[in-house]
């Protein structure tokens, strides 16, 4: 057989029906996990769905282990819920780099400039987070990519995934989209936007020097070095690079093996009994894949903005003194009732996709969709539809900030 012509290939296995769950979740990164724990929370019979072995996504398998900021730097919390619960267990049982002013409900002084930041250890946390989702009554599974949502016009019935028991249905009321790339809303035919990424490879490991400061201090987070080689966020180290898109799997595998041999050839001289990569990033670490065109796009001249369908507020990772609110509207589009997009796909431009990305303001999307595909499922209705005064007093009750 020619190996361009696929006509002859046909797929004939059966799917099996795996049942019908009122919110089905696509991705186990943060966006993911919060959104099932406020589904779940909400009433609402949830599964969550990772293609990978663990939860977290790039926070932990990707090794991005500093929690940006709940707080505008200046001394006022922004975000609170989940995102803030999310902290809390990243560090509940390693190490912390917690400024002692946002220690046990502690606050600055207003104008200090103070983060509610933190440094941990994603294996830990990857951990905390499987005990999270099973204590919230969240179905789990992993090790199972989604392939495709199975759609009747605009409406998703559930999605078929690929798995060690073959092919499987879970059916559906609502789902939400939080697979870091769209990749479910734009296969349903959501129409997205791509982004491009720099040239950029991380790993972790220590070094005697480490070792002994570490021995020295007892301080965990002594012992973790950061080995990073190619561009920083801001495309500093870029030169000699090509962008990434990070929606074309030839080119994933190329980033995968070009960053992956930066760092060996980084470490290869070095003298080996002096140090151990302990950990190396288990996805690619793009920062901007693909997010969806939904009905508001988000940006970051919306500073200061109050949107009538405001989900919770959030500052800027990069700058002090920011506030923003983040608007329901930039998580769906109209035409596709039953879909929501949560975490770093959710419809904003570019300034608006910096602020949205981080793990913070994903976790607050991730629980304001999760929250919100609950009220829809439970209600009959299409996620645009839902009274957008009981999602945000069902959000304020569980604690989500809204901070002018
Ligand atoms: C290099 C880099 C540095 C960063 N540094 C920081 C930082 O210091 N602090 C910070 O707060 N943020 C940082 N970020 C951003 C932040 O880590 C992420 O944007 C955020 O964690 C995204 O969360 P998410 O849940 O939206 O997506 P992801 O973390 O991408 O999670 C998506 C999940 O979906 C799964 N998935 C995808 N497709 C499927 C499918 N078809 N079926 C089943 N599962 C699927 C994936 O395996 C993954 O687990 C950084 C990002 C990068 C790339």
């Amino acid at each position: 057989m020619d190996i361009k012509d696929t006509r002859g290939i046909k797929d004939t296995r059966g799917i099996t029906n795996r049942g019908e769950y009122d919110v089905v979740v696509v991705g186990g990164g943060i966006a993911g996990v919060a959104a099932a724990v406020a589904a779940a929370r909400g009433g609402a019979n949830t599964i969550i769905i990772e293609k990978t072995v663990a939860f977290g996504g790039l926070a932990t398998i990707g090794l991005i282990s500093w929690y940006e900021p709940l707080c505008d730097h200046l001394g006022t919390q922004m975000t609170a819920g989940i995102p803030e619960e999310l902290l809390k267990l990243s560090i509940a049982y390693g190490f912390d780099t917690l400024a002692d002013d946002w220690k046990n409900g502690k606050r600055p002084e207003l104008g200090k400039n103070c983060k509610y930041a933190t440094f941990y250890s994603p294996s830990i946390f990857m951990m905390a987070l499987d005990e999270y989702l099973e204590g919230n009554g969240v179905s789990i599974r992993v090790d199972t990519l989604a392939t495709f949502p199975v759609m009747e016009d605009t409406v998703c019935r559930g999605v078929v995934v690929e798995s060690v028991s073959g092919r499987e249905f879970f059916g559906a009321k609502v789902v939400i989209d939080a697979t870091g790339d769209a990749s479910v809303m734009h296969r349903a035919g959501v129409p997205c936007v791509v982004g491009e990424n720099y040239f950029s490879s991380m790993a972790q490991g220590f070094t005697y020097e480490a070792a002994k400061k570490y021995v020295e201090k007892k301080d965990a987070n002594t012992m973790s070095i950061w080995m990073k080689a190619g561009s920083n966020m801001n495309g500093v180290g870029q030169q000699g690079h090509k962008m990434y898109r990070g929606d074309d799997a030839e080119e994933v595998t190329e980033f995968l093996l070009k960053t992956r041999r930066a760092t060996f050839e980084k470490i290869k001289d070095t003298d080996r009994n002096e140090r151990d990569i302990s950990r190396l990033p288990m996805m690619p670490t793009f920062r901007t894949i693909r997010h969806i065109i939904g009905e508001y796009e988000f940006s970051g001249n919306d500073e200061n903005v109050r949107f009538k369908d405001t989900v919770g507020s959030c500052g800027d990772f990069r700058k002090k003194g920011k506030h923003y609110h983040i608007p329901y509207s930039c998580m769906y589009n109209k035409g596709f009732g039953n879909l929501l997009a949560a975490g770093r796909i959710v419809c904003c431009d570019r300034e608006g996709w910096e602020i949205t990305r981080v793990i913070p303001v994903a976790a607050l999307t991730g629980e304001a969709a999760g929250t919100a595909a609950a009220i829809a499922a439970c209600e009959n209705k299409a996620v645009c539809e839902i009274d957008i005064e009981k999602l945000q007093s069902t959000l304020s009750a569980n604690g989500v900030l809204f901070v002018d």
